[in-house]
C-alpha cells in the first residue's frame, strides 16, 4: 500500500463487499500510518456491499460451459458442481425465465425451474462475484443490517467517506446521514452516492443535491442498464457533479486488462484520459489493484495517463467552455475570481483555508489553470479533500488572523515546492475558525 501510495493513490477504497473488520482495520491503521510517514493526507472511501447479491465460496471457481444446466443453492460453499448463494430473498424469487448475470454481467444463466439454470454466456464464477437479477425487481432495501454494522465500524474507524451501493432515491441519502450524524465520531464523515441503478439515473439531481460526492459505477450500471447508456451517463453524472461542486469518481474497468498484462489496451488509456477530459475528480482502480498482478503499475500508468491529459492544452479549454450556475454567495465570488486572477498573472497556487472544504471544493469546480493547497486544522477535511480536483490537502492550525496568514502561507508554499518569485493566492475567512465565511481574497508572491 506505500509503493501504491508513492505511485499516486490518493484515496484507497475499502469494498466492505470482501474482507473482515479485522482485515479493513489493518489496512485503515496501515493508510493512517501512511499519512504520518509521508506527511500526505489520503482519503479512506469506506464502500457499503448495499443490497448486492453475491454468490458464496466457489474454491477455485466453477466453469460454467454454454448450454450446461447447473444447480443453484443457498449455502455458504459450492460443492464444485453448484453455484452456491447465500440470500433467501433470492431463493424466494427463483423460477423459470429468470435471467442472472454474473461477475459484472461477464456471465449469465437463464433459470429452468427453481433450482436450476442453463448456461448462456459461459465463463469462470469465481467467489463472492456479484448477481445481477436482470428481469425483476428484488424485495431488499437500501441498506442492509449488514451495512448498517459496516457504517458503524467505518465510522468508528474514522473511514472519511462513506459509499452506498445501489442508491435508488434521496430518501436513502437521507436515512444514511441520520446514521452518520447520530454517531458521536462521525461527524463531517462525506456520503458518497454510487450511481448504478436506472431509479437513481431517474432521480440524480435531486440524489446529488444532497449527497457529498458520486461515484459512476460503472460494473453495475453496465448491467442494470442498457450498456450504451453508460457513457452517456457517466458525461451527465460528470457535468452535474461539476455545477454542484461535488466530486465524482469514475470506476471500474478502467484498466481491466492489466488485472493480468502488464500494460493497458490502447481503449483503456482513453477511455482514463476520456475520464479526465470530462471533468471527473478521481478515477478508480478495482480488480486491478485488489486482485491484479501488478497493483503498482496500473496506478502509475493511470497517473502517467492523467498528467498527460492534463498537459493538454485542449482541457483546459474544455474546461474554460463550461457554463457554471453560481450561488450569490462570497464563497463563489472569490472561488470564480481565482480562476481569472491566476490566469491573468500566472499563479502557481491557490491556498484556501477552509474547515469543511467547501472554498477549495468550489473552487476546484472552477478549474483555475494553478494548484489547489488546501489548508484545514480537520484530520478528517484534510483528508477527504484527497478526492478533489487538483487539490493538495495539508493540515495545519489557522494562522491567527490576516498578517500571520501571508507568513504562515509562506512557510506552506516552500513545504508543497513552490519557489521564490512564483504568485500565489490566498483565500480565507477573516476572523479565522467560524465555518462559512470565505470573505477574503489575497494576491501575493513567494517570497
Ligand atoms: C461498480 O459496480 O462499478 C462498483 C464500483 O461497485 P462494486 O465494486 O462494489 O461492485
Amino acid at each position: 500500500m506505500r509503493l501504491l501510495a508513492d505511485v499516486g493513490v490518493d484515496a484507497f477504497r475499502l469494498n466492505f463487499s470482501h474482507g473482515s473488520h479485522d482485515d479493513h482495520k489493518a489496512n485503515i491503521e496501515a493508510i493512517r500510518k501512511i499519512e504520518q510517514d509521508t506527511g500526505r493526507s489520503i482519503a479512506i472511501v469506506a464502500d457499503m456491499q448495499g443490497p448486492k447479491l453475491r454468490v458464496g465460496e466457489m474454491g477455485d471457481g466453477l466453469e460454467l460451459r454454454y448450454g450446461d444446466t447447473v444447480k443453484l443453492r443457498r449455502a455458504e460453499q459450492s460443492d464444485g458442481t453448484d453455484i452456491v448463494h447465500p440470500h433467501v430473498e433470492l431463493e424466494q424469487i427463483l423460477e423459470p425465465g429468470l435471467i442472472l448475470k454474473f461477475d459484472d454481467g461477464k456471465l449469465q444463466v437463464t433459470m429452468i425451474s427453481d433450482t436450476e439454470a442453463r448456461v448462456d454466456v459461459p465463463g469462470l464464477l469465481k467467489s463472492r462475484k456479484g448477481i445481477n437479477v436482470v428481469n425483476k425487481v428484488l424485495p431488499m432495501s437500501a441498506m442492509t443490517p449488514k451495512d448498517e454494522r459496516d457504517m458503524q465500524f467505518a465510522m468508528d474507524n474514522g473511514a472519511d467517506w462513506i459509499a452506498l451501493s445501489f442508491v435508488q432515491t434521496a430518501r436513502d441519502v437521507v436515512d444514511a446521514r441520520k446514521v452518520i450524524d447520530a454517531h458521536p465520531k462521525a461527524a463531517g464523515t462525506g456520503i458518497i452516492v454510487k450511481i448504478e441503478k436506472p431509479s437513481a439515473v431517474e432521480d440524480l439531481d435531486s440524489i446529488l443535491s444532497i449527497a457529498d460526492a458520486a461515484m459512476v459505477a460503472r460494473g453495475d450500471l453496465g448491467v442494470e442498464l442498457p450498456l450504451e447508456r453508460v457513457p452517456v451517463v457517466q458525461r451527465r453524472i460528470i457535468r452535474k457533479g461539476r455545477e454542484l461542486g461535488k466530486p465524482v469518481i469514475v470506476a471500474t474497468h478502467m484498466l481491466e486488462s492489466m488485472i493480468d498484462a502488464p500494460t493497458p489496451t490502447r481503449a483503456e488509456a482513453s477511455d482514463v484520459a476520456t475520464a479526465i477530459y470530462q471533468g471527473a475528480d478521481a478515477v478508480m482502480l478495482s480488480a486491478e489493484t485488489a486482485v491484479g498482478r501488478h497493483p503498482a503499475t496500473a496506478v502509475a500508468i493511470m497517473d502517467r495517463i492523467i498528467s498527460a491529459a492534463e498537459g493538454d492544452p485542449i482541457l483546459w479549454e474544455y474546461f474554460g467552455q463550461t457554463e457554471l450556475p453560481h450561488e450569490g454567495s462570497a464563497e463563489d465570488a472569490i472561488s470564480r475570481s481565482v480562476k481569472t486572477i491566476a490566469k491573468t498573472i500566472d499563479a502557481k497556487a491557490v491556498f484556501g483555508y477552509t474547515r469543511t472544504g467547501s472554498t477549495v471544493a468550489r473552487i476546484s469546480r472552477e478549474r483555475p489553470p494553478c494548484r489547489i493547497i488546501g489548508l484545514t486544522p480537520s484530520r478528517r477535511t484534510a483528508s477527504q479533500m484527497a478526492l478533489i480536483w487538483g487539490t493538495h490537502p495539508v493540515l495545519t492550525s489557522d494562522p491567527t488572523g490576516f498578517d500571520a496568514m501571508a507568513e504562515h502561507v509562506q512557510i506552506i508554499a516552500k513545504d508543497v515546492g513552490l519557489n521564490t518569485g512564483d504568485r500565489i493566492l490566498i483565500s480565507a475567512g477573516v476572523p479565522f475558525g467560524v465555518p462559512g465565511t470565505t470573505n477574503t481574497l489575497k494576491i501575493d508572491t513567494v517570497g
